[in-house]
């Protein structure tokens, strides 16, 4: 708050009513990509936050916390870690279902990608109810890490639904 980055990474966020169906404000953060000032103050306003926290993973969630997850990650010389949709990671993994608005969806770890004492920073580009970081902190914490911090580029206040 009062930073005066933040202005200019909002308006390079695009909004598209309806998408990818009716009711949903969809934050369209592939024009963020496309502004390289904007994108890397946003990297920049985590890298700042975090460097100093001691993390020693970053956990991005497909696909578009893997965006800006690594970028992170190398900045604070951290590991990252791909948390994806299920039937993508070869070997051993875990996994946790999150709700969707019809049915559920799962989010699966390697175990070899995490040890006890690890601290953990969760990265994705929007959290609406959480369902989806929750999902996220439960398999790291299954493997022992701590969740220090779940960082989202855009916080919905509610999931909005708008009139037709
Ligand atoms: P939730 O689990 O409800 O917090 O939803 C967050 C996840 O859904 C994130 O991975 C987002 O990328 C995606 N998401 C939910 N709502 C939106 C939205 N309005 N615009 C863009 N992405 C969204």
């Amino acid at each position: 708050k009062g930073d005066p980055r933040l202005e200019a990474i909002s308006q390079a966020i695009r909004v598209v009513p309806h998408f990818p169906k009716k009711g949903i404000m969809f934050q369209d953060i592939t024009t963020l990509l496309l502004d390289h000032k904007a994108f890397q103050d946003t990297v920049d306003i985590f890298v700042d936050r975090y460097r100093n926290m001691d993390i020693s993973v970053v956990a991005g969630i497909e696909a578009r916390g893997f965006m800006f997850g690594p970028s992170i990650a190398l900045a604070i010389g951290a590991k990252f870690v791909p948390l994806r949709k299920p039937k993508k990671l070869p070997g051993k993994v875990i996994c946790e279902e999150y709700e969707l608005e019809y049915g559920t969806d799962c989010l699966e770890m390697q175990v070899d990608a995490v040890q006890p004492g690890d601290r953990a920073l969760i990265v994705d580009d929007l959290v609406a109810t959480g369902g989806t970081l929750s999902a996220a902190i439960r398999l790291l914490e299954r493997m022992g890490a701590q969740v220090v911090e779940c960082g989202c580029v855009v916080g919905l206040p509610e999931v909005k639904v708008i009139d037709t």
